[in-house]
């Protein structure tokens, strides 16, 4: 992958600046300052916040564009927060997203001997399928554009008949069709290669896929942001959660925010990043929300982009009677009953005056047996002491497992992806 200077970084982000002087939004954010030509004056540009990107989403504002949408593409950037929300790329800039990412791939090991399954879902302006069909191209691949707006078992006939090397989709799609390989006893005969982006993947969700399956190379998607594109990419040599940065495309700064300074190599910072390249709706110095630490190691695959560490983006925490409780222990012990029950479920936390009642829905292959689902939830109280204890103390109303038919939990409509918590306490 490229790489360029910090002092080209700079050039290329004053560049940015200037353009967004002419948005209504950065002409009054940086107001009576002048463009930056040092990186401590860079530093000193105020950050970008979330917030101040939901409430200028196109086509309700136009305040954060630059110019007149005009050869250009309006992706959803949301979908899966529930408020959908929509941003600007011209072609241009789409163009040199895609270049980053197909980079990225090729750096995972897809080729142009490979066939890629497109199963991501298309329409309603989410822009995994369009995304990957641009980046196929590119690294001159054989596309299969078979999608996931399709039944399920429409998407395994048509693999099986064209035969994919690489499948391109979210965990829940391939956790899915790992449980259906498992009761059905089908293959896929080339496959060497799944990738994921979207969402987390455990490690008890990865072995079943590898094992279901039949394929070893499982990799991650790129580190990514809808609002800036891709952060961050693995190569052969990442351990889990390290990325290179792609300093040709994007300037990552790792900011340490109650001293107000950079973080220091080794040091936890947050994520500010500025897309070198988007003209059009600028994404300048965006707190992007996670935490991270630059290595400060020299990667052995010669690349020079830095590596950086992110921390804490992989699972889902929440609040259970006073305690954090991670959404892994649940999943870890629904993966000790393989045979019976699928990865996919969802956790569903509700209030009742002054109790709460949980409710777990698990998907399966088949019925399962009372003694198997006794088990389980012997098993939770046991992970989860907070269950105990709230059920001890009165707070826990009840706690019910449920078991769904395979594929039968509500996916968003947008994405395909199961929400693993529902927590009806804080919406
Ligand atoms: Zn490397």
């Amino acid at each position: 992958m490229d790489h360029i200077s910090e002092e080209l970084q700079l050039t290329k982000g004053v560049r940015i600046v200037n353009a967004a002087l002419k948005s209504k939004f950065y002409g009054e954010k940086y107001s009576g300052m002048t463009p930056p030509e040092t990186i401590e004056q860079w530093e000193s540009l105020p950050v970008l916040t979330r917030a101040e990107i939901f409430e200028r989403s196109f086509p309700q504002s136009t305040d954060m564009l630059t110019q007149p949408v005009e050869d250009a593409i309006i992706i959803s950037t949301g979908g899966s927060s529930g408020i959908a929300r929509y941003t600007t790329y011209t072609h241009g800039e789409w163009d040199a997203f895609v270049e980053c990412q197909a980079a990225a791939m090729k750096i995972l090991g897809i080729t142009r001997e490979d066939r890629v399954a497109n199963l991501f879902i298309a329409g309603h302006f989410w822009p995994s399928f369009l995304g990957l069909h641009d980046c196929i191209k590119k690294l001159g691949a054989v596309h299969l554009p078979i999608s996931a707006n399709i039944p399920i078992e429409e998407v395994v006939k048509l693999c099986q008949k064209f035969e994919p090397t690489v499948m391109v989709s979210l965990p829940t799609l391939f956790v899915f069709m790992a449980d259906m390989a498992r009761r059905d006893r089908f293959t896929f005969n080339r496959l060497r290669m799944i990738n994921y982006a979207g969402e987390h993947l455990s490690s008890a969700a990865e072995a079943h896929v590898a094992s279901a399956l039949g394929v070893s190379r499982i990799k991650a998607g790129a580190y990514t942001s809808a609002d800036a594109g891709i952060m961050g990419y693995q190569c052969e040599h990442s351990g889990p959660g390290v990325y290179h940065v792609p300093t040709a495309f994007q300037l990552v700064e790792l900011i340490n925010f109650e001293e107000n300074r950079r973080a220091r190599a080794g040091e936890p910072g947050e994520v500010v990043v500025t897309n070198l390249s988007r003209v059009s709706t600028p994404i300048i110095r965006y707190r992007v929300g996670d935490a991270a630490s630059w290595t400060g190691a020299t990667c052995s695959c010669g690349d020079r982009n830095p590596l950086l560490k992110l921390a804490g983006r992989a699972g889902q925490d929440f609040k259970l009677g006073g305690g954090f409780i991670s959404l892994d222990v649940f999943e870890n012990c629904i993966a000790a009953h393989p045979e019976s029950l699928s990865l996919n479920f969802q956790l569903e936390i509700e209030d009742l005056a002054h109790q709460f009642q949980v409710v777990l829905r698990i998907e399966a292959p088949a019925q399962v047996a009372p003694p198997v689902l006794e088990a389980l939830e012997k098993e939770l109280f046991e992970a989860v002491p907070e269950l105990r204890i709230s059920s001890e103390k009165g707070y826990l109303r009840s706690f019910a497992i449920e078991i769904v038919e395979l594929g039968q939990l509500p996916r968003s409509p947008i994405t395909g992806k199961v929400a693993k918590l529902v927590d009806r306490r804080v919406m």
